[in-house]
């Protein structure tokens, strides 16, 4: 079994938002020459996470608009009496900072319509997200 590894360095750019991964991470698994196996997709980051979705615009908005519905900036959070971010440590905690998609064929096996995103919850940050490969 071979382990590649891989890290990817992210700016975003806004507090809230959704930057798509898909082609890098896609690019990390065609140069890894893996033929078969599994791609861990992970964020470093307790205020970030990692999605799998649709790169539509509007979709991409809405996913913000809940995120700030679900989890508003303006809470009576604890946390926001030492850091003022407490939605975004909320949002991950129930979103979680990992994926996982099988490798086959040589590419990432992933639906039409299913991007890979970090999902940046107190942005604008330098984010570091890791790509592992395990396979042959
Ligand atoms: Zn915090």
């Amino acid at each position: 079994m071979k382990v590649v590894f891989q890290q990817l360095d992210v700016r975003t750019s806004g507090r809230k938002e959704l930057v798509d991964l898909t082609d890098r991470i896609e690019q990390v698994v065609e140069e890894s020459g893996l033929k078969e196996g599994m791609c861990l997709i992970t964020t470093l980051h307790t205020t970030s996470c990692i999605i799998i979705n649709e790169h539509e615009e509007g979709l991409m908005q809405d996913i913000v608009a809940k995120l700030r519905t679900d989890f508003p900036n303006d809470g009576k959070w604890l946390h926001n009496r030492i850091d003022d971010n407490a939605d975004a440590h909320l949002a991950s905690s129930f979103l979680g900072p990992s994926k996982v998609l099988p490798i086959r064929d040589g590419v990432l096996v992933r639906g039409t319509w299913q991007n890979i995103f970090l999902m940046e919850l107190d942005g604008p940050r330098k984010r570091t997200v890791l790509v592992e490969l395990l396979g042959n």
